[in-house]
Formats: structure tokens, C-alpha cells, sequence
């Protein structure tokens, strides 16, 4: 089975007159450990795809489903990674990157092993972002490329399958992006997951993707799928 399997979706934003087409007819198949370019203009239905798959999003017509599940809401095999960072502000970057992990934990019954394991696992990712120099400040004194890691690692607590990206990179500078593009390569290398990500640059698309999926809109759809043969991987 495919990590993420989509047929025949359609997506409708609004009620009555106001009720519009988001997505039309999409179809997309999306192998264990690919990593994946969604690409197109602006409000042609990227995020709306994304989201969709992430169980932020309802629909009406057609299947989602990863690892054979049918999607029906937000879940831990599915991590999102937003352009807005959306840290606590209040919290560390050690305590933001454990935090969310607690709080999963939190819901089915936490035992001092677990709690173990997370620290374990978040001082892994601390490592790994090159995060260990800041490991005790807050989000307000870090840079946003600094905070972006931050969120990448948090979400890579739970192990997800799909690590789900919506234009992580587009609130940063060039340089910045640069230095991004190799540490999420590196990541999702070393991670073995699979990546979903979002971006209207064209250029990024390609230099990342193995997949590029070309979006077009009204309402959004597949117009093109091309394979990259220096791709991520
Ligand atoms: P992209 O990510 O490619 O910029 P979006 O998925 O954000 O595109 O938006 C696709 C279309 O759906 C746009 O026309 C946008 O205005 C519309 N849209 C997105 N979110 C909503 C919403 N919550 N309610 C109504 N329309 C929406
Ligand atoms: P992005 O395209 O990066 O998702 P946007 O600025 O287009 O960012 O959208 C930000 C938020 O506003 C999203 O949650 C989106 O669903 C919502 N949104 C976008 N377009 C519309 C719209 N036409 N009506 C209502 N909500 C919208």
C-alpha cells in the first residue's frame, strides 16, 4: 500500500451560493519515504491539499487514506510544519520541542519510561537541528530560521509517517532558505519519512522534490506530475 493514497477528492469551501470548489477530482499516490513537491500560484488549492491530508480539513467526495487508513481528522503519523512557527512563547526551545510530545503522551496514560524516552528523543533533535547552542532560550530571542527548526523538530517528536510542510521557508531570506534546503534533506534522509511539502517557488519545488506536482486552479487540480531525477533522495 502507499504511505498516502487520494482518489477522486473534491473539496468545497462555503454553504449554499457561497459554496465554491477548492479541489477538483484529485488523485495522488505517494510511496513510503518519497519526498514530494506541491507547487503552484498562489490560491490555486496547495494548502487547502495539504491540510486535507493533515485532517485539518473536511471533505465530501472521494478517499484519503494513509497507511491504509481512512483519514478523518488530525493524527500523530501526520505532522504538520506551518510558514507561521506557532511555538509556545512561554517555553523553552527544550521545553516547546518535549511539551507537545507530553501532551500526546498526556491523553493515553503517561509512565515515567515514556517520559524518558521523549527527553531522549528531544535532545536527539535538539542535536540534530543545531539547536543545542539555544536549547534554553525562548522563541523571541531566536531568529525565524532558528524558530522554524525549532517547529521541525517538534514535530518530528512523534515520529510521524508524512511530515506535512505548508511553505516552511517562504517567511525566510534567501541565505537562510539555502541553509534550510540542506538540513531538511539531511533530516528527512537520516529520518527516513516522508514529505509532503508545499511551495510556490518553482525553483525550491525542483531542487527538493524527487515528485513535483504541478497544482493549477479553478477550481484547484493535478495538471502535471514531474519526476526529478536529481531529486531529494
Ligand atoms: P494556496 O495554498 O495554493 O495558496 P489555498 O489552498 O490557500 O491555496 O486556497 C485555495 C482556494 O480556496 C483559494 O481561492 C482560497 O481563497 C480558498 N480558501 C482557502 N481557505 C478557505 C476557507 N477557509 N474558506 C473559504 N475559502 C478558502
Ligand atoms: P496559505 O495560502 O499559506 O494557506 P492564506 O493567507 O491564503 O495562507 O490563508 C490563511 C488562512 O486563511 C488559512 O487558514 C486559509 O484556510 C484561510 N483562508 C484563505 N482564503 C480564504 C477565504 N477566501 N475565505 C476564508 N478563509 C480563507
Amino acid at each position: 500500500t502507499p504511505k498516502i493514497h487520494i482518489a477522486g477528492l473534491n473539496k468545497y469551501y462555503g454553504q449554499g451560493h457561497r459554496r465554491t470548489q477548492a479541489l477538483r477530482n484529485v488523485d495522488l499516490e505517494i510511496a513510503a519515504g518519497e519526498f514530494v513537491t506541491l507547487v503552484g500560484a498562489s490560491g490555486c488549492g496547495k494548502s487547502t491539499l495539504l491540510r486535507t491530508i493533515g485532517g485539518l480539513e473536511e471533505y465530501e467526495e472521494g478517499d484519503i487514506a494513509c497507511n491504509g487508513n481512512i483519514v478523518d481528522g488530525p493524527g500523530p503519523d501526520r505532522a504538520m510544519v506551518f510558514q507561521s512557527y506557532s511555538l509556545y512563547p512561554w517555553l523553552t526551545v527544550t521545553e516547546n520541542i518535549r511539551f507537545c510530545r507530553k501532551l500526546e503522551f498526556h491523553r493515553r496514560n503517561l509512565t515515567s519510561t515514556d517520559v524518558e524516552i521523549a527527553s531522549g528523543r528531544a535532545d536527539a533533535l535538539i542535536a540534530l537541528m543545531g539547536l543545542s547552542h539555544v536549547a534554553d532560550a525562548y522563541p523571541a530571542e531566536l531568529s525565524g530560521g532558528m524558530q522554524q527548526r525549532v517547529a521541525i523538530a517538534r514535530a518530528l517528536m512523534v515520529r510521524p509517517d508524512v511530515l506535512l510542510m505548508d511553505e516552511p521557508f517562504g517567511a525566510l531570506d534567501a541565505q537562510t532558505r539555502e541553509v534550510m534546503h540542506d538540513l531538511i534533506r539531511h533530516v528527512y534522509l537520516l529520518e527516513k519519512t516522508t514529505v509532503v511539502f508545499v511551495t510556490h517557488d518553482v525553483e525550491e519545488a525542483i531542487y527538493l522534490g524527487q515528485r513535483v506536482v504541478v497544482m493549477a486552479p479553478h477550481p484547484g487540480h493535478i495538471d502535471s506530475i514531474v519526476e526529478v531525477p536529481f531529486g531529494a533522495g
